[in-house]
C-alpha cells in the first residue's frame, strides 16, 4: 500500500460532489471496447475539514457555465452540453455558505480542461498537482491538445502557489485523512484523492477511469498518454477496492448514483 491506512489518521468532516454538468458521447470514447452512448457527469468535490476547505477539481472556466456554445462553439451541440449559471463553482460555494477565499487546497487530478479550468476562482488555495503534468498542459502532444486550456486555465495560477506531488503518495493536512495518490497514465500527473471520513473512506479517482466498465475490464481511455501505465494504475484502484475503500468513479453516471447522500440533488 502506497500510505498508511491505520486507525490513527485523522477524518474529514464531510464529502459533498457539486451539481455537476453533463455531457452525452460514445462510451467508446471514454473507455476502449465500450458499447453504447453515455450521458456523463462532470463533477467537482469539496471536502471540509476541522484545517481546511478543499476540492477537489475544478469543472471548467467560469465562462463555460453562462455560456457554454460560448466556449465550446459547434462542439457544444456535438457533446450536448447540459449547464447553467448556477453550476459555476463560486456561485454552488456561496449558495453553501462559502467563500472561495475560503478554499485552503484544490487537488487537481489532472490538467484537462474538464478538471482546471476554475482555477482561478480560488486566489488562496494552495494548487496541488501531479508530477509532470504541468509540463505536459503547455507542451502536449498534437492529439492531446485539444484537451488542455494552458493560457486560460493553468497560467493564469502564480508559480508558487503550485504544490507537486513528489513521490507515490501525499499527506495534504498532515493527519492520514485526506491523502492524494499518483495514479499516472491518462496523463503523466494523474492523481487520485483519498479521504476518510467518519463512517467510510472514498477514493476519488478523477480520470484514472472514466467508467466502471473500464475498472472491470482493465480497459483504459482510448487516448491516454500512455496506456500501460493506465492499466498498471487501474489495477492499484482494483486493488484499493478490493481492500475496503469505496471508489467514486466521478464520469461514470451508474457510479454517481451509488453515493446519492453525496450529492447535491438529496
Ligand atoms: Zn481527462
Amino acid at each position: 500500500m502506497p500510505y498508511a491506512h491505520g486507525s490513527h489518521a485523522g477524518t474529514a468532516r464531510r464529502l459533498r460532489a457539486l451539481d455537476a454538468p453533463t455531457m452525452t458521447t460514445d462510451a467508446s470514447s471514454l473507455v476502449v471496447g465500450a458499447e453504447g452512448s453515455v450521458t456523463f457527469p462532470v463533477p467537482s468535490f469539496v471536502i471540509e475539514h476541522d484545517r481546511g476547505l478543499i476540492l477537489f477539481d475544478t469543472g471548467f472556466a467560469p465562462r463555460f457555465y453562462d455560456d457554454p456554445v460560448g466556449y465550446f462553439g459547434e462542439l457544444a451541440n456535438v457533446l450536448r452540453i447540459r449547464t447553467h449559471p448556477g453550476q459555476r463553482l463560486d456561485r454552488q460555494l456561496a449558495s453553501l455558505g462559502f467563500d472561495t477565499e475560503d478554499v485552503t487546497h484544490v487537488v487537481l487530478s489532472h490538467g484537462h480542461s474538464d478538471h482546471a479550468g476554475g482555477l482561478g476562482l480560488f486566489p488562496r488555495a494552495e494548487m496541488i498537482v501531479g508530477p509532470g503534468e504541468l509540463e505536459w498542459a503547455r507542451s502536449p502532444n498534437r492529439a492531446s491538445a485539444r484537451y488542455f486550456r494552458w493560457s486560460e486555465d493553468l497560467a493564469p495560477v502564480e508559480p508558487q502557489r503550485w504544490t507537486v506531488v513528489n513521490g507515490p503518495a501525499h499527506d495534504v493536512l498532515g493527519d492520514g485523512s485526506i491523502i492524494v495518490l499518483h495514479t499516472p497514465g491518462h496523463t503523466p500527473g494523474q492523481l487520485s484523492l483519498v479521504v476518510r471520513l467518519p463512517s467510510q473512506t472514498i477514493v476519488l479517482t478523477g480520470d484514472t477511469v472514466h467508467l466502471r466498465e473500464g475498472l472491470d475490464r482493465l480497459a483504459p481511455y482510448p487516448y491516454d498518454w500512455d496506456p500501460q501505465l493506465a492499466v498498471r494504475s487501474l489495477e492499484r484502484l482494483a486493488l484499493l477496492e478490493r481492500s475496503g475503500h469505496r471508489l467514486w468513479i466521478a464520469h461514470d453516471p451508474h457510479d454517481w448514483s451509488r453515493f446519492e447522500p453525496l450529492t447535491p440533488h438529496c
